[in-house]
């Protein structure tokens, strides 16, 4: 069958963190969500820094590029990782974008969380995944939702993110 050239790939990433209570009565890390430390009573239970945003966002570009995703490539139970800055899992997969010859066209994020509000936030976490991927700030979005208070998402139990990419050549 003729194949065309793909001059575009499409990327999808998911995540999802439990947030609790910081130590003793949990195991919640500093809630770091884009690159931004948010002011909260919980934080994201997670190996790494537990950036949500930033592992939906590396998965999103690793999946555009068929490569293996954020678990296989930082295993979770290598310690190196632990408690390592996200902002390094996102550089690596842009790194490897461009070095097999693709740009990033867009990058559309939702943040679905109960608390904090990420109004006040978006723009510089927007800024921050537009540096570490070497794009204009317009060409990355994040909007921000709540989960209507029901279920873990809803009753501030979890921090949940989906991310679409468009790779060009
Ligand atoms: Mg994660």
């Amino acid at each position: 069958m003729h194949q065309p050239n793909a001059n575009f790939r499409i990327g999808h990433g998911y995540d999802l963190h439990r947030l609790e209570p910081f130590p003793p009565a949990g195991n919640g890390r500093p809630f770091v969500l884009g690159g931004l430390r948010l002011d909260h009573e919980r934080g994201p239970v997670g190996h790494s820094d537990g950036d949500a945003l930033y592992h939906a966002v590396t998965d999103a570009i690793l999946g555009a590029l068929a490569l293996p995703d954020i678990g296989q490539l930082f295993p979770d139970t290598d310690p190196r990782h632990q408690g390592q800055d996200s902002a390094d899992f996102v550089a690596e997969a842009a790194r490897r974008a461009s070095s097999a010859g693709w740009c990033i066209s867009n990058l559309d994020a939702t943040v679905i969380l109960e608390k904090p509000r990420l109004s006040p936030v978006k723009d510089a976490m927007r800024d921050n995944i537009a540096r570490l991927l070497g794009v204009p700030i317009d060409r990355v979005n994040i909007k921000g939702k709540t989960h209507e208070k029901v279920d873990a998402v809803g009753e501030g139990r979890a921090v949940e993110v989906h991310v679409v990419v468009l790779l060009i050549k």
